[in-house]
C-alpha cells in the first residue's frame, strides 16, 4: 500500500514515511492509492477479536511496510487496559431502542482524540527508531488536543513536545491535566496572549525553513493520515458488536448508522473509509454545533468556510471549526479522485471563498452515505436532560449534539450509533445546567489538581521561543 497527495504532486510514499509528515510535500493531503477492501467473509472473520488484535488487522492493510509482529506489538501496547479504563476499550452503551453510544472516551484524556493519538505516538516512536531519526513537536493547544498528544507522546524516545498554550485561558483541569506531567520530553510553554498568538507563533517556527529541518520539527495534527486510519478501527469494531446478535445468514446484509459530533471532519472521514472498505454503514450523519459550515456544505452543495471571527465559541466547544481541515479528502474521492479537478476546486475556494459542488449533492447520500444536522446550545441542554431522564446515562455536550441530530435521522430498523466523543467529566458545569447533576473528576483522575506541576511562562516572542526549542530539543 502507497500513498500519493490529493492534488497530485507528490511521488507515491509508504505509511512509515508519511506518519512523520503533516501534509504532503505538494500542500495536498495524504491519501491511499487504492482503498483497501474487506469481503462480507474477511469481515466475519474479525469477529472474534479483541480490539487489539482488530486494530492489528485493519491497520495491517494500511501500515503494509511494518512487520505484522511488531504493528501486533505496538497495537497490544496502545490499547491496553493501562491507557483505556474499559476492558472492552470501546464499550458500546444503549440509550433508547434505537440509539447507542460509542464509548471513545475511556483513554487517559476523557475524549476520542486518545484512540488515534495512543496509537500515533507508539507508531512514532517504532519509527523513529528504525530510521534513526528524532522528532520535535510543536503544536498549539486550547486544551484538549494538547493533553492527548502529550500522554501519548510522554517518555517516548527520540520525541520531545513543545505545546504552547494560552496563558490563564484554560480551565484549572485542563491545566493541571498538561501542566502536571513532568517527563523529561514534556515542554508545555504557557505564552501571554490568546490561541490564536499561540498558533501564530508555531506557524512562524514551521514556516522558518532552516529552523524547521535543523531541530527536526514535526506536527500530530488531525490531518496526520495515522490518526486517520487508527480511527477506522473503531468503526469496524462497533459494526461487529451492534451485530454480535444478529443471525449469522443476515449479518452480511446488517447495515448500522453512525453520527458523527464532527470539526474537522476527521472522525467522520475514517467512516468513509471503513465504508469505503466494505463496512455495512448504511448512513454517516455529520453533527455540527453553531459553527455549521458543514451542514450546510451537506445540505446545499455550497462550501463557503468562515474565518477565525465569525466562528462562535460555543458550549461543544471541540467543534468550534469552521474551515474543515479534512474536507480535501472527501472532495477527492467526490471528485473521482481526478487532482485536476480538485484543483480546480481549491482554485475556485481561494478566488471566490466558495466551492459551489451543488452538480454533486445528490451523491452525497446516495453514493456516501452522508447526511447532516445542526444542534444549538438549547439543544445540547435540552438532549443531556432527556438522555439522562430516558436511560439514566450522562453525556458531554459534543455527544449531545450527535445524539440531538441522530434522532432526526432514525429509520425504522436501522441501529443508529453515535460517536461519544468526550466523557460528561470534562463539562460539569452545562451537565449541571441540565440535570442539576453535580459531577466530580473521575475516580482515576483523583488528586490530580493538588500535583505539582510544570511550565514555562514566555511572552509572545517567536525569537524567545526559538531559544527554548533549540536548547530542549532531541
Ligand atoms: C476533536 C473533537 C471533535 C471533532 O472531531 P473532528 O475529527 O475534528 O471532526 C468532536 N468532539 C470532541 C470532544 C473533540 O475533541
Amino acid at each position: 500500500m502507497k500513498y500519493i497527495s490529493t492534488r497530485g504532486g507528490m511521488d507515491a510514499a509508504t505509511y512509515s514515511a508519511i506518519l512523520l509528515e503533516g501534509l504532503a510535500t505538494d500542500g495536498g493531503l495524504v491519501v491511499p492509492e487504492t482503498m483497501p477492501r474487506l469481503s462480507a467473509e474477511e469481515i466475519e472473520r474479525l469477529r472474534g477479536h479483541n480490539y487489539a488484535e482488530l486494530a492489528t488487522e485493519i491497520l495491517g492493510l494500511f501500515a503494509t511496510d511494518i512487520p505484522r509482529e511488531d504493528l501486533a506489538e505496538m497495537c497490544n501496547a496502545t490499547y491496553s487496559r493501562e491507557n483505556f479504563v474499559s476492558a472492552d476499550v470501546v464499550p458500546l452503551t444503549a440509550i433508547s431502542s434505537e440509539i447507542s453510544l460509542v464509548g471513545l472516551s475511556e483513554g487517559p484524556t476523557l475524549a476520542f482524540k486518545d484512540m488515534a493519538m495512543q496509537f500515533l505516538g507508539q507508531s512514532l516512536e517504532y519509527v523513529l527508531a528504525r530510521s534513526n531519526r528524532t522528532l520535535n513537536i510543536v503544536g498549539a493547544t486550547s486544551g484538549d488536543t494538547g493533553s492527548a498528544a502529550e500522554y501519548a507522546l510522554r517518555g517516548k524516545h527520540g520525541i520531545a513536545v513543545f505545546m504552547l498554550s494560552p496563558q490563564g485561558r484554560m480551565s484549572d483541569f485542563q491545566r493541571a491535566q498538561m501542566y502536571s506531567l513532568l517527563d523529561d520530553n514534556i515542554h508545555n510553554v504557557a505564552v501571554e496572549g490568546v490561541f490564536d498568538d499561540c498558533q501564530n507563533l508555531m506557524k512562524a517556527l514551521f514556516e522558518d525553513l532552516d529552523f524547521k529541518r535543523a531541530h527536526h520539527l514535526g506536527a500530530v495534527n488531525s490531518v496526520n493520515l495515522g490518526r486517520i486510519s487508527a480511527q477506522v478501527v473503531y468503526y469496524f469494531w462497533a459494526w461487529l458488536r451492534q451485530t454480535d446478535g444478529v443471525a449469522e445468514s443476515e449479518r452480511a446484509t446488517s447495515e448500522v448508522s453512525f453520527t458523527i459530533p464532527s470539526g474537522n471532519f476527521g472522525n467522520i472521514l475514517s467512516g468513509h473509509f471503513a465504508r469505503a472498505m466494505g463496512l455495512p454503514i448504511r448512513r454517516l450523519v455529520l453533527a455540527a454545533n453553531e459553527n455549521n459550515v458543514l451542514d450546510e456544505l451537506f445540505r446545499t452543495g455550497i462550501y463557503a468556510p468562515r474565518g477565525g471571527a465569525d466562528t462562535f465559541a460555543t458550549s461543544s466547544p471541540s467543534m468550534d471549526v469552521s474551515k474543515a481541515s479534512n474536507l480535501e479528502r472527501f472532495v477527492y474521492d467526490l471528485l473521482g479522485r481526478d487532482s485536476d479537478r480538485l484543483n480546480a476546486a481549491w482554485r475556485e475556494l481561494s478566488e471566490t471563498g466558495r466551492i459551489d459542488l451543488r452538480a454533486e449533492l445528490p451523491r452525497f447520500v446516495e453514493e456516501f452515505g452522508i447526511q447532516s444536522g445542526t444542534s444549538t446550545h438549547a439543544d445540547r441542554v435540552a438532549t443531556i436532560k432527556s438522555v439522562f431522564e430516558q436511560s439514566g446515562v450522562l453525556i458531554d455536550p459534543h455527544t449531545a449534539d450527535g445524539v440531538k441530530v441522530a434522532r432526526e435521522h432514525l429509520e425504522p430498523g436501522v441501529p443508529m450509533l453515535v460517536l461519544e466523543t468526550a466523557k460528561p467529566e470534562k463539562f460539569p458545569e452545562i451537565v449541571f445546567e441540565a440535570t442539576g447533576e453535580r459531577i466530580g473528576v473521575p475516580e482515576r483522575l483523583e488528586g490530580l489538581l493538588e500535583l505539582p506541576q510544570r511550565v514555562t511562562k514566555m511572552a509572545n516572542d517567536e525569537d524567545e521561543l526559538r531559544k527554548f526549542v533549540a536548547e530542549h530539543a532531541v
